[in-house]
């Protein structure tokens, strides 16, 4: 798969210049040696590893390998500006010449973002195969009590040791494995982009995450013959290419659907207040509901009349929007309407034609049926309903998840479509 990512980046039949920031995505039990390598050709000798309660127990397999200072966050802690101010002010105080991410999801946001402005290099050491943003260029942050992500730059390389994310909770290894499984219905999105409103889509790009969507599948199929440090690398794998396929795309479209909408949704606390999941145990429970919502509508055939009397204008009224989205909904109009008129709404790319309805479930044949789904989640461990992660278990709670998910974000997935048909024909 590694060797794919390099075809795609030297040439892209697709005709499009796909670039990677990163230099290098190591998976071995030799990780730290690497590293070290890594650091010494950059001529880099003072690096600052961030580590947070529970990964600073890795922090010495670098330190004893090469001089280096260690900086400890809350293990509870968010990404949050409270930690990236406190990093900052170590950063200045100690003026290291790289950071060195040693911990999960948020220990590398926090790095990533305390890089980006202060325009130092960063290195991914992850301890946790638990989601896709380990190499990813942006950082998902809470800032000031709102979920957002801001531009960060990606890391100069990534080190990662079978022994040290196998050795991470099960859950956090199964949540990993939600946020590739969600891929199935990112990637059927991006076909329905391309499919109703001439989206550009990377064949490539497509077949990449594909082919960790298969790798992994065949692993967990194998768990018990092959392991449980070997099915950990081999999510560790899927997840960094998947990581890999965002950077070459430029942005998260290969990666990111509509069962990442309801996740974000559901982060915003807007329909519900308590939220214990994981990332990619969000992601698990969004992609289940999604693909029930995508196989019934393409068994029923699609309202083709209500999708062309789509109204943008309608669909994205204010009034409607405000009890529901409250003191974030100027932020989901500005979102859903760039320019701020309808007419810059995705919704108003989408063409119909003789071919659409035939292509559409061309498409569907690459998503597996929603019992499949189901039954490769409960394999990995994770969650597969809303009341599994705090979430309200009523069937009226999903319904409007689905209904508002897709206003989070401007992007085209086939809930947005039916979704905006429901509202239009209101
Ligand atoms: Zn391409
Ligand atoms: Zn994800």
């Amino acid at each position: 798969m590694f060797e794919h990512v390099l075809k795609i980046m030297r040439s892209c039949p697709c005709g499009r210049r796909h670039t990677l920031l990163t230099e290098e995505c190591v998976v071995s039990p030799d990780a730290e040696r690497e590293m070290r390598d890594y650091l010494r050709s950059k001529g880099w000798t003072d690096p600052l590893i961030i580590a947070d309660d529970n990964t600073v127990k890795f922090a010495p397999r670098l330190a004893d390998l090469f001089p280096a200072k260690v900086e400890t966050v809350d293990g509870h802690a968010h990404a949050t500006e409270v930690w990236c101010a406190r990093v900052g002010e170590t950063v200045d105080r100690e003026r290291p010449d790289v950071l060195i991410a040693c911990g999960s999801g948020s220990v590398h946001d926090i790095t990533r973002y305390v890089a980006h402005e202060r325009g130092i290099p960063f290195v991914s050491y992850p301890t946790a195969a638990s989601v896709d943003g380990f190499v990813s260029g942006v950082a998902a942050m809470t800032w000031h009590g709102q979920k957002l992500t801001f531009p960060a730059s990606p890391p100069a390389a990534s080190f990662a040791n079978p022994a040290v994310f196998a050795s991470a909770p099960a859950r956090l290894t199964a949540s990993g494995v939600g946020d590739v499984l969600g891929k199935y219905t990112s990637l059927f999105d991006w076909r329905v982009g391309q499919i109703l409103t001439g989206e550009y889509l990377c064949e490539e790009l497509v077949s990449l995450e594909a082919e960790a969507i298969d790798a992994l599948v065949d692993a967990l199929e194998n768990r018990e013959t092959i392991g449980r440090e070997a099915y950990c690398e081999k999510v560790m794998n899927a997840l960094q290419i998947s990581g890999l396929a965002i950077q070459l795309s430029g942005n998260s479209r290969p990666a990111s659907g509509a069962e990442h909408h309801m996740s974000h949704l559901w982060e915003m606390h807007r329909l519900n207040e308590t939220n214990d999941g994981l990332h990619g145990e969000q992601v698990a429970v969004g992609l289940l509901a999604v693909s029930r919502v995508y196989h019934r509508a393409l068994a029923d055939g699609p309202d083709y009349g209500r999708i062309a009397a789509i109204d943008p204008a309608k669909v994205m009224d204010r009034a409607a929007l405000e009890p529901v989205f409250r003191d974030l909904t100027d932020g989901i109009l500005r979102e859903n309407l760039p320019d701020g008129t309808p007419a810059s709404s995705s919704l108003t790319k989408i063409r119909l034609t003789d071919d659409t309805d035939r292509l559409l479930h061309e498409a569907e044949r690459a998503l597996p049926s929603s019992g499949e789904i189901e039954r490769l989640l409960k394999l990995a461990g994770t969650p597969t309903t809303p009341d599994e992660i705090g979430l309200d278990a009523s069937p009226e709670f999903l319904a409007e998840s689905l209904r508002y998910a897709p206003y989070v974000r401007d992007r085209l997935t086939l809930l947005k479509v039916l979704a905006a048909a429901e509202r239009s024909a209101d």
